[in-house]
């Protein structure tokens, strides 16, 4: 099997680049959604507690009961629960799915302020109170979601004074239905940084406490460091004579004799397929032929290789963003902590 390192040392030093911005480790809502982005849900949310994180944000009632023991609150985004719970909050996505909320769960509302994916139109807003207390549901929070927060474009912009009409509106409502103060939140980590000012009541930071946060670089954080790497175990090797081929399809074809060492890990382990092409190590150590289910060929004869240590570099490879090269890593990886 391939094998996860995940050094402590940056993730600690990216929970503190963002807590500058947040001002206050307890403004992080750490997402661990999915895994914890590959890294490890029980490994990532222990090293948070130890951090000082109090807050955690996950997609699924399970992932919620899994790290309960680790924060103070925990937001659900994707799942209706089926029993209500005092410290995990459960997202409102669709002014529809109210009256399917146990009585007295603690909510939270998601408004579609322009990305039109989940949350209730801005307009459904009163109706949207109206409902959640005939539901005697407990409303804590309004938030919303960018699109294009790491893009350099004005829609950050417009998204954001949508929310800020939201908030106003949401303050008088919530005087008017009794549900006594109100959180706020927008930002996730692209967002973070945007903000010169920042004021919201938590930020819901996933990627840049990764160390993997990829942005124009008129945007660009200084400093983030990848928490995870990557490693294998070598299988055997062999000495090729020049023309001799690699792998499925023979689609390398050695120029000189060369040494060539297979490494257990493939697409099988979430080392994507289409990475394959040209990928070289961070020490330059080249990836020869098609990466298969559960062996990938290097120009190396070393007993365990570093395969990456930055997602995002991966990323332009296979022609996509660390968000899928890290949440492809299998959760039977063994993942250990330095
Ligand atoms: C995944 C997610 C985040 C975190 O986004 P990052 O870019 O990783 O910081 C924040 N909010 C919501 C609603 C999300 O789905």
């Amino acid at each position: 099997m391939a094998y996860i390192i995940l050094n402590k040392n940056n993730f600690f030093n990216n929970l503190d680049i963002i807590a500058k911005s947040t001002k206050g480790r307890d403004k992080i809502a750490l997402v661990l959604k999915d895994n914890a982005y590959g890294h490890g849900l029980s490994e990532i949310a222990s090293m948070a507690k130890e951090y000082g994180i109090k807050r955690a944000v996950v997609r699924t009632c399970q992932e919620a009961n899994m790290v309960e023991n680790f924060f103070d609150y925990i937001l659900v985004l994707g799942e209706i629960p089926a029993s209500k719970s005092d410290k995990i909050r459960y997202t409102i996505n669709d002014i529809k799915s109210i009256e399917k909320f146990p009585q007295g769960t603690k909510v939270e509302l998601k408004i579609d302020t322009g990305m039109h994916r989940n949350g209730i139109a801005m307009s459904e807003l009163d109706a949207a109170f109206s409902k959640i207390k005939e539901s005697g549901l407990v409303l804590e929070a309004i938030f919303t979601h960018h699109r294009s927060s790491d893009e350099l474009t004005s829609e950050w912009f417009w998204q954001n004074d949508n929310f800020k009409k939201v908030k106003e509106r949401a303050k008088e409502l919530a005087n008017e239905f009794g549900f006594g103060t109100l959180r706020f939140h927008s930002s996730n980590s692209a967002s973070l940084f945007r903000h010169v000012d920042f004021d919201e009541d938590m930020a819901r930071v996933g990627i840049a406490a990764y160390g993997c946060m990829k942005l124009p670089s008129a945007l660009n954080v200084e400093n983030l460091k990848p928490v995870l790497s990557l490693w294998a175990s070598k299988i055997s090797s062999r000495e090729l004579r020049a023309g001799k081929r690699v792998g499925y399809g023979g689609d390398y074809k050695a120029t000189k004799v060369c040494v060539v060492g297979n490494y257990d890990f493939g697409y099988g382990d979430g080392f994507l397929r289409a990475s394959a092409c040209g990928y070289k190590t961070p020490n330059a150590t080249e990836l020869v032929g098609r990466v298969s289910m559960d062996n990938s060929t290097f120009m190396s004869s070393e007993d365990e290789l570093l395969i990456f240590d930055d997602a995002t570099e991966v990323a332009k490879y296979a022609k996509t963003i660390s968000y899928e090269v890290l949440t492809s890593l299998k959760p039977e990886i063994k993942r250990t902590v330095i």
